[in-house]
């Protein structure tokens, strides 16, 4: 008896070191080494039972299996596998201590046989049942998570980064900027006589334009680094990490190209018949901060409007 007894503490001791020592890539492999160690220890339960009613004691055999039984419902619930591979041998082992010792084979005996696997079925499915509601709650969880996560990070209308987003992506990129020297550089673009555009074509035509503009944008962009964003109304931004002023101007130059082909009837724009852009470059400085290094794009872009529109300019002191 201490010899299985003293077995089963080092099954089970080593199964959960095993198991808190253990990588989620194994996970599989770790199951099936579980469902092993369970089933021995289940084995050995059943020797250390025959050995109950081989010296006599059978009594003891099932108040102590139904201790152990329970034990297993709460810590194998989840998995009904596992958990009627590790109880079944003992399910048995009652049930012949039953038949083996025919005094035992009373009506009260076999109530409370049913009343325990009753009790056993009923509490492994209210286990089990909160088991999933707790995942099921977990995934919804985790769902609504990346919603919000997407609410606070996109602009609703256009679906591109929002100001928040920018401010915290750009804030990165300083810092790259401030360790490895990586260049950076800004877009700041502008619409260009948006309210006419508005007060000519009505509120929902505009939206439409801005929509299309963004899709322009990210299009226009180079990688997955650069961030096309929306900073406020009609005006957006670029941000390129690892972009010096000569990739910048490209890049503009391809938003330009692509507005230009999205050929945007605009009626009642003084510089051309459809909607044009302007835009600000400027690449980022040592010793400059963020407020500064957006600063010095809206000034290109103040350049680029007063130098008639529909243009591009890079930021100069
Ligand atoms: P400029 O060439 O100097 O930029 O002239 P502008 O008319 O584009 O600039 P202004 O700042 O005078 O007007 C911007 C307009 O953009 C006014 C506002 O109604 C419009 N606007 C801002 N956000 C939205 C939006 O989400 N949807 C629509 N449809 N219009 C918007
Ligand atoms: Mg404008
Ligand atoms: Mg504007």
């Amino acid at each position: 008896m201490e010899i299985i007894m003293a077995l089963i503490l080092v099954i089970a001791s080593s199964a959960i070191f095993i198991l808190r020592m253990a990588h989620d890539q194994y996970a599989e492999w770790l199951s099936k080494f579980l469902h092993g160690a369970l089933m021995c220890i289940s084995a050995l339960w059943v020797g250390c039972f025959y050995l109950f009613l081989a010296s006599g004691d059978s009594r003891i055999v099932f108040p102590f299996a139904a201790l152990l039984i329970f034990t297993a419902l709460i810590s194998l619930y989840f998995d009904g596998r596992v958990l009627l591979s590790f109880t079944l041998p003992i399910w048995v082992v009652i049930l012949i201590c039953n038949f083996v010792y025919p005094s035992e084979l009373t009506v009260l005996n076999a109530l409370l046989y049913v009343l325990l696997a009753c009790l056993f079925e009923s509490g492994r499915r209210i286990l089990r049942g909160w088991f999933v509601l707790a995942i099921n709650r977990e995934q919804e969880n985790r769902v609504l998570i990346k919603q919000l996560q997407n609410l606070a990070n996109h602009d609703p209308l256009t679906g591109l980064a929002n100001r928040r987003s920018f401010h915290l992506l750009l804030a990165k990129a300083m810092q790259r900027h401030e360790q490895c020297g990586t260049s950076v550089s800004l877009i700041m673009l502008d619409v260009d006589y948006f309210k006419k555009y508005n007060d000519h074509y009505g509120h929902q035509a505009g939206d439409e334009c801005l929509v299309k503009i963004a899709k322009c944008l990210e299009a226009a962009t180079r990688s997955i680094h650069d961030v096309a964003a929306r900073f406020g109304g009609e005006e957006f931004i670029i941000l390129l990490p690892e972009a010096n002023q000569q990739q910048a101007i490209e890049v503009a130059k391809r938003i330009q190209q692509n507005i230009q082909d999205l050929a945007i009837q605009h009626a009642a724009s003084p510089v051309a018949p459809y909607v044009t852009i302007s835009l600000g470059i400027t690449n980022l400085t040592p010793a400059t901060n963020a407020t500064r290094f957006i600063a010095q794009a809206d000034a290109a872009l103040y350049k680029a409007k007063e130098a008639g529109r529909n243009q591009w300019q890079i930021f100069s002191n």
